[in-house]
């Protein structure tokens, strides 16, 4: 387990608490919000300060405006969803530093919560003037000044090392949000100190972006399911010939040696022993089951058969521990969810049947697994797709660095 400060740690009361949370929601053309989990995501944490007493002064990005301001990218929308969640009005700054932040920070009363505008409206938050690597110092200063303590609650920044994250910390002693310690206690739980067997499914397109994830996983796993896209690379490097389905053929020796290093520590490896291919890349394209030597030169291969399928389930049934990262089939496209929707099913009966700990994140897996109907029965689902991913590949995240006691 990872020992790192908590907000329960922290005397907050009657305190200026600047919180860093993550309301990067997702909206559509028009600016309405599709998702509003992130925001539900902060809310324990806001309501624990208030309840406290504490001023909460809280801090987010939002999109990649790119060091302007940009009126799609304001904070300005998050106010009255969240307004409404908390019961409770908010106070907005129409910039997350100078004059009137200030004011607005002066004006709080315990209880009161104010919403800063984007930090990356400020260049610095994301460049340092000299050309360094990282933040501008004197802007995370400038940050810093409005609080007492900090509160670090968006554990899906915590790869990146930016103002508004690790730089405030600089000046001001961090705990981790209550979202960020959920984050914590269960990410590092099912990897580095799972109850075994533990096993991992990890799908999605491309092994060149999970090579390090891969690599690092075989050493703390005693199974490994690799499935998707990136399955062919590994059915191709054994001499499969995988006609025109997605495969990366310059990574074949990678995945051979993925493979030796699961080997030498003692992980097995589950990859497909039939798929279902079809002619085209399209929703209900006619398509077939077939043996992994039978796949035609204008095939791809979308999903996992049903032999696959059975031996995944096998494998769930014998695990007390599994990781899900990335889609096992083109699930977008039906019928070629099946695997990735039987797969998510049955684990989500295993959580609830037998207690099987079941943590996923990553990428394109939780709207796969929300399309199974299984995200629900999944023991956590991390809001991370890049921190999840960093974490799983075993790199020290510096916004979990900074909380660490
Ligand atoms: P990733 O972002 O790497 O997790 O990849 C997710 C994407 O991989 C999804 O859009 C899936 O449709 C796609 N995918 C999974 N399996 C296949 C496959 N066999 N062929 C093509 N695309 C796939």
């Amino acid at each position: 387990m990872v020992d790192f400060r908590r907000l329960e740690d922290a005397l907050v009361e009657g305190k200026r608490v600047l919180v860093r949370v993550d309301f990067n929601v997702p909206c559509d053309n028009a600016g309405n919000i599709t998702d509003d989990t992130r925001i539900r995501t902060a809310l324990p944490t806001i309501k624990y300060l208030q309840k406290k007493g504490a001023k909460v002064i809280l801090i987010s990005h939002y999109g990649r405006p790119g060091g302007k301001h940009q009126a799609e990218a304001s904070l300005l929308k998050i106010v009255s969803p969240l307004s409404d969640l908390l019961d409770t009005p908010i106070a907005f700054a129409p910039d997350c530093v100078g004059e009137d932040a200030s004011q607005a920070v002066n004006d709080l009363e315990p209880g009161n919560v104010l919403l800063l505008e984007n930090t990356r409206f400020h260049v610095g938050e994301q460049k340092n003037p000299n050309g360094l690597k990282g933040y501008d110092p004197e802007f995370a200063k400038k940050l810093a000044s409005f609080g007492e303590i900090f509160v670090h609650d968006a554990f899906s920044v915590s790869h990146r090392s930016q103002a508004s994250t690790t730089g405030i910390a600089e000046t001001l002693t961090a705990y981790a949000g209550m979202a960020m310690e959920r984050e914590l206690d269960h990410i590092s739980q099912a990897l580095n100190n799972p109850k075994r067997p533990v096993m991992a499914l990890v799908g999605g397109a491309k092994v060149s972006t999970k090579i390090d994830l891969l690599k690092n996983l075989v050493t703390k796993l005693d199974t490994l399911a690799i499935g998707g896209g990136m399955a062919n690379t590994f059915l191709a490097a054994q001499g499969f010939d995988v006609g025109g389905s997605l495969c990366e053929h310059d990574l074949k020796d990678t995945a051979l040696a993925i493979l030796r290093a699961a080997k030498d520590a003692d992980c097995e490896v589950l990859l497909p022993v039939d798929v279902v291919a079809a002619e085209n890349f399209a929703a209900h394209a006619p398509h077939r089951v077939c043996n992994l030597d039978d796949v035609a030169e204008n095939e791809m291969i979308l999903d996992a058969g049903p032999q696959t399928v059975s031996k995944l389930l096998d494998a769930i049934d014998q695990s007390r521990t599994l990781i899900w990262n990335g889609p096992l089939g083109a699930f977008e496209l039906a019928p070629f969810d099946t695997s990735t929707v039987e797969a998510a099913k049955y684990t989500a009966r295993r959580v609830q049947e037998h207690g099987l700990i079941a943590v996923a994140g990553g990428g394109d897996t939780v709207a796969a697994l929300k399309h199974a109907g299984a995200a629900e029965g999944f023991t956590f689902i991390s809001t991370a797709g890049g921190a999840f991913l960093e974490w799983m590949e075993g790199k020290p995240l510096p916004g979990v660095e900074i909380l660490k006691k």
